[in-house]
């Protein structure tokens, strides 16, 4: 199977923001857009996209997971970057349309077509660093993936950072081209230098999230995260494995935590920590790096909470288990 993210749909649905409204959606070759070299996104980064996924069930149909929660999401995004706000009915269509159109094309679990709904800056003027662009252009990429852990699942190691910071701390809650840009110098680094997987950015002690996933830390019976706060993404993951948390009878405990007491728990021979996101669902993290010691994470290795919380989540995506909470949306192929 292709690497993640590289193989995509040949149309996809894309819709214009001009003279103040949303032209009717299209259906255009997926590979390439038009757009001039002066455009405000190419400049000032006005840029933001999303990550859901759609899976086929046994029965043929085809199901897309927390749709109305990635829509809201990408909303804010725009607001916050002052791009022009979306027509979230338009979009939903958008993507359920060419979503049916490549129905067919949904692999089968563990692989899912991945939606990657993105919205840019387009006005050419490289006048306005401080100011909004007054058109911008929506689309709606697909991209089959297959099984993310055919490698098998070797927990990571994240590198505990409590000197720089993923992004501009009000920027975080943004899902936007530049975060990733920032934050790519230090977890080159991290890599080369102690061979971690990731960096979990926690700036002056405080555990936030990392590159592109969120961070949770199973203790026993209790499931602690970073509560909702502008500094980091808030992920649709993290809000369902939180639920499903506590359809299982854990304690939800979402709170500031600091790099101390996180080292305190991991240490307990029965800890689990994960990173969670729609790519890798739920990743177990078996080893944590900080100022130049490495500690373990309970016993090292995939914890059984994070395992059975992973597996409660694929159930529902893949129509093994009830989808009490309606988060599945069931599309009808055309
Ligand atoms: C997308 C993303 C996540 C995970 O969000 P999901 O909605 O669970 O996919 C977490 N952190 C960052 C920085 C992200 O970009």
């Amino acid at each position: 199977m292709a690497v993640f993210g590289t193989v995509f749909m040949p149309t996809m649905a894309l819709t214009r923001f001009e003279n103040d409204t949303w032209t009717e959606t299209e259906f255009v070759s997926a590979d390439s857009i038009q757009m001039h070299p002066g455009a405000h996104v190419l400049h000032y980064s006005s840029t933001c996209f999303e990550g859901l996924k759609a899976f086929r069930h046994e029965d043929g149909s085809i199901n897309i997971f927390r749709m109305d929660r990635n829509i809201e999401r990408f909303a804010q995004s725009s607001r916050l970057l002052n791009l022009p706000e979306i027509d979230k009915a338009q979009v939903e269509k958008m993507i359920i349309d060419i979503v049916s159109t490549y129905s067919a094309e949904v692999p089968e679990p563990p692989g899912s077509m991945y939606i990657r709904p993105t919205h840019i800056g387009t006005e050419a003027s490289i006048g306005k660093a401080a100011a909004p662009s007054a058109t911008s252009m929506l689309y709606v990429l697909l991209s089959p993936v297959g099984d993310y852990f055919a490698g098998g699942l070797k927990p990571l190691r994240l590198l505990l950072d409590e000197t720089g910071m993923r992004c501009a701390p009000h920027m975080g809650m943004v899902k936007s081209g530049g975060n990733y840009a920032s934050a790519l110098p230090p977890i080159l680094k991290a890599k080369a230098d102690v061979q971690a997987d990731q960096i979990l950015f926690c700036p002056n002690g405080d555990v936030q999230e990392t590159g592109a996933a969120n961070f949770l830390l199973v203790d026993g019976n209790e499931i602690i995260t970073k509560g909702l706060d502008t500094s980091f993404l808030h992920g649709v993951t993290r809000a369902t494995i939180l639920q499903l948390a506590k359809d299982h009878g854990m304690t939800v405990s979402e709170r500031d935590i600091t790099v101390e007491e996180l080292l305190e728990r991991a240490a307990k021979p029965s800890a689990e920590a994960a990173l969670s996101g729609t790519a890798a669902v739920l990743t177990p993290v078996g080893t944590f790096i900080h100022n130049g010691k490495e500690y373990q994470v309970g016993n090292g290795e995939a914890g059984p909470v994070t395992m059975k919380l992973r597996q409660a989540l694929n159930d529902i995506q893949w129509g093994k288990a009830e989808d009490k909470h309606n988060w599945l949306v069931k599309i009808n192929p055309t």
